[in-house]
């Protein structure tokens, strides 16, 4: 006698209806009332069709429950996550070109610049500035491992990008020669403090169409309190105007501002509010700040706990105004509904090491941006290209399927255990799972899937714009 038993899956509930989100696939299905009563059965423990009663219409779900693979017979070895590493040589699709450790701001949560910086950038061996010579041979280093791929993305990361700007200006134009003789495409975008938007750096960039996200915290008082120049002074007054200027003049492409949350500033639909309707940004993506625990403005439980309600209320305002076809600006949760849509099941948190590269001022690779100039995390050079054993010995130690606190989570397709630079700050490991946040992500899937699900019986038409979208990995 078969006994069926239930699979991995998250239930959910959207639009009045249940929904279930499978964790080995990651698919999203509507599911009706008999079948959430049967796999509500099922979860309780595994049952035989005789033990479950009902008529045809258990038969009709049980069909579909087992096409769906929400359901399995109990004796079944479980599926488990398969350990692929991709081949080597993997397409490079985006090169973050870090052209200075410098900053002319010193926030204190700052990662590069803080108690919890990975690389002496003022001391150590890499110079402060990328000369051009090592930013032309990122950029040929950039198209050689694109591979096949017809557009690859350079995004000028620092310090402070802009302290570099003759560098920058002189990168976009070399790469952009290059890859036409090559048949290929580049895009640029970059990510500034906006301190140092002067006019004719506004007009370079509305001209060469460089995608910009400005870190900024929000309203004054916000801002100030962390984005200082080196004498304390907030930086507000200072940006705020420049910022107007750049929305003004560079209208080609939208402009995002980047928000770090940290302990004491919490207000999320404040600073979103701010930042699109006074300032004018088009989209704001929100992140926690990486820090050690022990730091003051560390997020405790307590604050992710927070983090999370206010997200959830920003999620549902962005439901509304897609069910009606208006803009809304959330980024954040515009990036998870991408992310479900396509039925993403991740093996690596991001495309650290993989589609994504850091490039330090020296001409150093390393896994992201973020681990630039650290010896530990290199993996090659711009000269020399990728060091492949490296690379595989990276991957093959970072797997999804060997983060055994993660096996059984319902979440792992999206999160694969976090952000590698978080775990390093948080561990001093890139390999451990981020458990200090397992609550925050669970609950801000959830809110996502039920925000997709409103939206496929809602505005189905809504989530179309995610078909086709070109790939890139995002810069955080
Ligand atoms: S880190 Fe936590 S939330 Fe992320 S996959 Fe692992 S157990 Fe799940
Ligand atoms: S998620 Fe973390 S490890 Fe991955 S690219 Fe971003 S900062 Fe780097």
């Amino acid at each position: 006698m078969t006994v069926w038993a239930a699979r991995e899956h998250h239930r959910f509930e959207a639009a009045g209806k249940p929904f279930v989100y499978l964790v080995p696939s990651a698919a999203i299905f509507e599911i009706d009332e008999t079948a959430d009563a049967v796999l509500r059965a099922l979860r309780e423990r595994p049952r035989s069709r005789e033990d479950l009663a009902g008529g045809v219409g258990v038969d009709a779900a049980l069909a579909e429950l087992l096409r769906v693979q929400a359901i399995g017979e109990r004796d079944a070895p479980a599926a488990k996550t398969p350990k692929i590493i991709p081949l080597a040589p993997f397409p490079l699709t985006t090169m973050v070109l870090n052209v200075t450790n410098q900053c002319n701001l010193s926030c204190e949560y700052c990662y590069e610049y803080g108690e919890d910086k990975i690389v002496d950038t003022e001391n150590g061996k890499q110079p402060k500035f990328m000369s051009e010579q090592t930013a032309r041979d990122s950029v040929d280093f950039m198209l050689k491992e694109s591979g096949t791929n017809p557009v690859a993305h350079v995004t000028f990361f620092g310090g402070e990008t802009l302290l570099n700007f003759p560098v920058l200006q002189q990168t976009i134009v070399y790469a952009r020669q290059r890859a036409a003789e090559l048949g290929k495409q580049v895009d640029f975008s970059l990510t500034t403090n906006g301190t140092l938007l002067k006019p004719e750096v506004i007009e370079f960039l509305a001209e060469n169409r460089v995608g910009v996200t400005i870190s900024i915290d929000g309203p004054k008082e916000v801002q100030d309190k962390f984005r200082v120049f080196h004498n304390g002074t907030g930086s507000y007054d200072v940006v705020a105007p420049k910022i107007k200027e750049l929305l003004k003049r560079h209208t080609s492409r939208p402009i995002g501002a980047r928000v770090t949350l940290t302990s004491g500033k919490m207000d999320v639909k404040r600073i979103y509010k701010h930042l699109t309707e006074e300032i004018g940004f088009w989209e704001v993506g929100f992140a926690p700040v990486t820090t050690a625990p022990n730091r003051g403005h560390a997020l405790s439980d307590r604050g992710y706990d927070e983090m999370l309600e206010q997200f959830r209320d920003l999620a549902y305002e962005f439901l509304e105004a897609s069910v009606d076809n208006r803009h809304h600006g959330f980024s954040n949760v515009k990036e998870t509904l991408a992310e479900l849509h396509k039925g993403v099941s991740k093996a690596f948190p991001c495309g650290a090491g993989l589609g994504l590269l850091g490039v330090a001022t020296d001409g150093d690779v390393a896994l992201c941006h973020r681990f630039a100039g650290s010896d530990a995390h290199k993996l090659g050079t711009v000269r020399d290209g990728i060091d492949r054993d490296a690379q595989r010995a990276f991957l093959e130690s970072h797997h999804i399927a060997d983060k055994t606190d993660c096996s059984t989570c319902w979440a792992r397709p999206l999160c694969s255990g976090g952000c590698y630079h978080e775990a390093h700050t948080r561990y001093g490991d890139t390999q451990r799972p981020n458990l200090h946040y397992c609550d925050w992500i669970r609950g801000w899937t959830d809110v996502c899937l039920t925000i997709y699900g409103e939206l496929a019986v809602r505005n189905p038409a809504f989530l179309a714009q995610f078909d086709d979208e070109r790939a890139k990995e995002p810069v955080s």
